[in-house]
């Protein structure tokens, strides 16, 4: 008999560059394909999931090419980014025949829903995968403290950050080949080492509300689920 999910509902926060690929800008259909797959394998187990996408592979307001702009102005031009890898994401679940929800947290009304927290509660009731895009809605923010803010507004079990590399090291393993993964870390720990989890926003955010986060790479086949059954993947943070 397969295991039974470990977590109900979970909050999944990708970064833009996760859509990337091996590219160096934009979204890479491969890539997109391959990652809303690895989601449906998780939505198929009766896991709730909630999405934050980021938006650093088309803009980032504090990129050089953003340099020499207002910051708020590049800021809200890189959370409109993030609506545009929402809208690809969703496109990418509809061909899986994964029902999803786009929710704004700027107003596009044509293009996606503003963010209703009890509308958003009700899609993941339903089964259906809520991908909330525009980050926190306000410049100066990053979708890493988006998906801390909204994993607490959806009372999810975890927040799951998909990364490149599969947790949180010692030390840089692409550099240092003694670097250590830890299996658990808690949030002091990793605040205090300067380890990058997420920004220290995100972190202290989990922190204080006592939500754990999970690290692993969403670029090994199958970690996701791994995760959300409780295996041994990636970095726990906790309390
Ligand atoms: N951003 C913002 N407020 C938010 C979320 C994002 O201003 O609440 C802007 C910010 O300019 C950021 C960009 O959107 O650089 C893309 O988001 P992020 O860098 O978090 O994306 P990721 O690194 O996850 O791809």
């Amino acid at each position: 008999m397969e295991k039974a999910p470990v977590f109900k509902r979970i909050l999944l926060k990708l970064s833009g560059e996760a859509l990337m690929g091996d590219d160096s800008y934009g979204i890479n259909r491969a890539t997109i394909e391959r990652i809303v797959s690895e989601v449906k394998e998780v939505v198929d187990l009766g896991v709730q999931v909630a999405v934050v996408i980021g938006g650093g592979n088309i803009f980032r307001g504090v990129a050089p090419g953003a340099a020499g702009m207002d910051r708020a102005t590049a800021d809200y031009m890189g959370m409109l980014a993030t609506v545009m890898n929402a809208l690809a994401l969703q496109d990418a679940f509809r061909h899986i025949n994964v029902v999803s929800r786009v929710q704004s947290a700027l107003t596009i009304e044509q293009v996606a829903e503003p963010y209703i927290r009890g509308k958003a509660m009700r899609y993941l009731e339903e089964g259906k995968v809520v991908i909330f895009a525009a980050g926190t809605g306000n410049p100066f923010f990053t979708t890493d403290t988006a998906a801390a803010l909204r994993g607490m507004e959806m009372n999810v079990d975890i927040v799951l950050k998909a990364t490149k590399v599969d947790g949180v090291y010692t030390d840089d393993p692409k550099k240092n080949p003694d670097a250590v993964r830890y299996q658990k870390i808690t949030f002091d720990e990793a605040i205090h080492k300067n380890l990058k989890v997420m920004d220290a926003t995100a972190l202290t955010l989990c922190r204080d509300q006592k939500l754990s986060i999970n690290v692993f790479s969403i670029f090994k086949t199958g970690g996701l689920k791994r995760v959300v059954l409780g295996d041994d993947e990636g970095t726990l943070v906790h309390c």
